[in-house]
């Protein structure tokens, strides 16, 4: 047996070598050792902070910190978009601190002050330790969020100079009162957005217009604040930033920190002889497979901690573990769930650095709360949904000498099949952007009205708010929530316009599941997604726990679930049709076409099948009385000719089971450029749509007026659907499985599919986009970008990829200006929502999920 801490190279040689399991490797990256690239401090650095910092062993910023403080000074917004641990804060804190110590000179003492947003409490508080440690006792830092005590509240605003909070307070406690901010906003001088890749989607676009909303409140007190924002490594920081913000940003992109050397192995589990949905080969699950490594890597003193997606996995890699060590070992491996105390996080952590425990399976909850670093190897049982996720799990691993090991397993899914076939994807250039859509009628209505109630909004306020804004306010005067007086609008209603809104909600009343026996709330599920999950009859899984629901009631959304086991789990059966309701912009691809627009989704579910857990196989179909539901959204959808099909011979028999294959593995590889995760996308393929007169594939948003994913795969549809045609081609199944083209969520029960038509389907689609980019004159690298391509310019040093594009000048993608009558329509609906949550009482916060179904059209069933 090799000896403790075996280099990470020699230790990957060997899980590889052994146990027949040669082919699982697929890829092996060595990321080099990485020099630190130092600059000197500003001269306008107060002395105080450059202090401080070398007493806390920062003797010199590093090139990037350096320019992002020289970027924050002259005025200018800039994001920071550097990797974990590139000491981000020290980039915004450098002229935070020097400006508020400044102002501490001021006749009251605060002549300058800056708020900071962290997207959690906990990174928040974390943030505030960080200033307090940076700045001398005289810049008051403090925070404000719901558990402030009403007495200290008072306080920070008048005293503090730099407040800590998040969107969720701003938006409900600090924009709402600022009269009583107004000293504290005269002389805002830097907002920073700290995390701000967590601003996607629905949440993000809320967030945005809490932004603006800020943005107009200070322009009225006189002052115009720099923003600064942290980020990981994503595709097209500056566009981001710009969105959120609604201000060009600078991006800081060039990382000057060190980093040791690490060994990056990427992993595929083997087939095994079990099968799965219309007789698919299933693969080895990753936690399986990481709990056989984890077991090897602990027989050789490795300390390891593998990351998996649930509790529940996370007691199985643990257990199994344990099960194939012998004794004294087995209890040198653990499990956290996470929800632990702050005495027994310490204790693990002590555990942990003395070598004690060697193996740990953890979900990602170890990313806050526990300090973990410089273990030997990182096993993460599948792709953790983004670049940003993987870096953080993967950067747990290393000490500077001897080097680190991460290994990626991938799940049985089109996406981790992909990436551990395509190590450029993880490795290269990032491609995955932070997605948000502020311009959603249905986010931007409620803000108006929390706008117009802290002040009446004017005509040249309009602008702020977007092209969405002006349709919309006429609308809201019609339901009574907004009034025009004189040359501007007012709220109307004694409640407060802000509780109308929950940043973290995604509309509707989510619903309740209580245990029947005792009452007890277990949780809630979305409005959306509850007749696909908490159905009579669904098997219902809360942490870790099976329950079976006894009755769903619509009326009051509540499903009655008791504890059970049976041994089955249960998949909604729905059908789903889609109609067009307007076309934003269409691109001739050859004769083939694709399209961005706004959509009308209705579906039923109608029944639900009860699979067997051991083997997959159908047990039986029951039937469902559920209303339709109807959703109005965005959508990206493309479409081929009769043509096209003859070229790429497919028989009529042949095309539903081709365009649905096509559409489920392309939802599956589109949170590759979009941080979104399947459930927050849907799918119809239709063999002829009444609206398109053609075979048409379609990818929405899950959200009310969408989320700004459909856009982004219109946006890098050739990218896009080439990865996904590589999905499907790649895999080694005959005639489709789980990683590529079958879904978990498929509301037709993956029927039919045919993967080898679908791939035929694709090559024709693509090749209509080659051949009518370079009849417009584009090389074949522009087309690569998309059809936004001809907007972006290079960036500054004209080295930047073509994702980079259109992000350094500061330009935006143009995002949709509804037509009058769907803004109007969509208006109305939001409105009605804003009127009913301004009746209720204040919602509780607390993340939601949308998860659309997917499934083919009426004539592909
Ligand atoms: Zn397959
Ligand atoms: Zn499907």
């Amino acid at each position: 047996m090799p000896p403790r801490h075996s280099p990470p190279e020699a230790l990957l040689t060997t899980l590889s070598a052994t146990r027949g399991r040669s082919d699982r490797l697929t890829h092996t990256e060595h990321l080099p050792a990485r020099p630190a690239r130092y600059a000197p401090w500003p001269d306008w650095i107060r002395p105080e902070v450059v202090a401080s910092a070398q007493a806390m062993g920062v003797r010199q910023p590093w090139a990037h910190q350096a320019e992002a403080m020289n970027l924050a000074k002259s005025g200018q917004s800039v994001v920071i978009a550097t990797g974990t641990a590139s000491g981000k804060s020290l980039g915004y804190l450098g002229p935070v601190l020097s400006d508020l110590l400044v102002g501490t000179e001021a006749r009251n003492g605060r002549g300058a002050t800056a708020l900071y947003l962290a997207p959690t409490k906990a990174l928040a508080a974390d943030q505030r330790r960080r200033a307090a440690e940076l700045a001398p006792p005289r810049v008051r830092a403090a925070l404000y969020d719901g558990d402030t005590p009403p007495e200290e509240r008072e306080w920070v605003r008048q005293y503090a100079s730099y407040v800590l909070t998040n969107p969720d307070m701003l938006h409900r406690g600090i924009l709402p009162a600022h009269a009583r901010w107004s000293s504290f906003l005269k002389t805002l001088r830097y907002v920073v957005v700290d995390e701000c890749h967590g601003y996607r989607g629905v949440f993000g676009s809320h967030v945005a217009q809490v932004l603006r909303r800020l943005r107009r409140i200070c322009a009225r007190y006189g002052s115009s604040p720099v923003f600064l924002l942290a980020s990981a490594t994503t595709a097209d920081p500056a566009v981001t930033a710009q969105r959120l913000t609604g201000l060009p940003a600078e991006a800081v992109t060039e990382d000057g920190s060190p980093r040791g050397p690490m060994v990056f192995g990427l992993w595929e589990p083997p087939l095994t002889e079990n099968v799965g949905e219309h007789g698919a080969p299933v693969r080895r699950t990753a936690t399986a497979e990481a709990a056989h490594l984890l077991t090897d890597l602990v027989e050789r003193e490795t300390r390891t901690v593998v990351f998996v997606r649930s509790r529940r996995a996370a007691e199985l890699v643990a257990l199994q573990t344990q099960d194939q060590l012998p004794r004294p070992l087995a209890d040198r491996v653990a499990a956290y769930r996470g929800g632990y105390l702050a005495d027994e996080r310490r204790a693990l952590e002590r555990s942990l650095h003395s070598g004690r425990l060697l193996g740990l399976a953890s979900t990602s909850a170890l990313e806050l709360g526990v300090d973990i670093s410089g273990l030997d190897a990182v096993l993460m049982a599948g792709y953790p949904g983004t670049r940003a996720s993987l870096w953080q799990q993967a950067g747990r691993a290393g000490r500077e000498a001897q080097g680190a090991l991460a290994v990626l397993i991938a799940r049985d899914d089109p996406l981790d099949t992909y990436l551990v076939h395509h190590p450029e994807a993880l490795f290269a250039t990032p491609v995955e952007a932070t997605v948000l859509d502020p311009d959603n009628p249905h986010v931007l209505a409620p803000h108006l009205c929390a706008a117009a109630a802290e002040l009446p909004l004017t005509d040249p306020d309009l602008e702020l708010f977007g092209p969405s804004a002006a349709p919309l306010l006429p609308v809201l005067e019609r339901r009574g929530l907004l009034r025009r007086r004189g040359d501007a609008w007012y709220w109307t209603r004694r409640e407060r316009a802000a509780d109308a809104v929950d940043l973290r909600g995604s509309g509707g009343s989510p619903v309740q599941i209580v245990e029947a026996p005792t009452g007890r709330l277990l949780g809630t599920v979305d409005a959306s997604a509850a007749h696909t999950t908490v159905h009579t009859g669904a098997v219902h899984l809360h942490q870790g726990r099976s329950y079976l629901v006894r009755d769903f009631d619509l009326d009051s959304s509540v499903a009655l679930v008791e504890l059970a086991d049976p041994p089955y789990t249960t998949s909604a059966r729905d059908i789903t049709s889609i109609s067009v309701l307007s076309t934003d912009t269409t691109v001739d691809w050859g004769e083939g076409r694709l399209s961005f627009g706004s959509v009308e989704v209705v579906n039923q579910v109608v029944g639900y099948l009860r699979k067997r857990i051991s083997t997959g196989e159908i047990m039986g179909e029951s039937k469902l009385d559920l209303p339709p539901r109807t959703l109005r959204t965005r959508a990206v959808w493309w479409s081929v000719t009769e043509d096209q099909l003859l070229d790429a011979d497919i028989p009529p028999d042949q095309l539903p089971g081709a365009a649905h294959a096509a559409e489920h593995a392309s939802i599956g590889l589109l949170p590759l450029f979009a941080t979104c995760d399947r459930w927050d996308i849907g799918g119809v393929s239709v063999p002829l749509h009444p609206d398109t007169g053609l075979p048409t594939v379609f990818v929405y948003d899950g959200h009310p007026g969408g989320a700004g994913f459909a856009e982004r795969g219109f946006q890098r549809a050739v990218r896009w659907l080439t990865a996904t045609r590589e999905a499907i081609a790649a895999c080694e199944c005959e005639r489709g499985c789980p990683s590529c083209v079958q879904s978990p969520k498929c509301g037709n029960g993956n029927d039919p599919l045919d993967k080898a038509a679908a791939v035929r389907l694709l090559d024709v689609l693509l090749a209509g986009a080659h051949a009518a980019a370079e009849e417009t004159g584009r090389d074949r690298e522009a087309a690569q970008d998309g059809p936004d391509g001809r907007h972006g310019r290079h960036g500054r040093d004209g080295q930047a990829g073509p994702d980079e594009r259109d992000g350094r000048d500061g330009r935006v993608a143009p995002t949709h200006v509804p037509d009058p009558t769907e803004a109007a329509q969509a208006a109305a609906e939001a409105a009605d929502g804003a009127e009913a949550a301004a009746r209720a009482v204040e919602r509780e916060a607390g993340r939601t999920t949308d998860r659309p179904t997917d499934g083919s059209g009426p004539g592909a069933s």
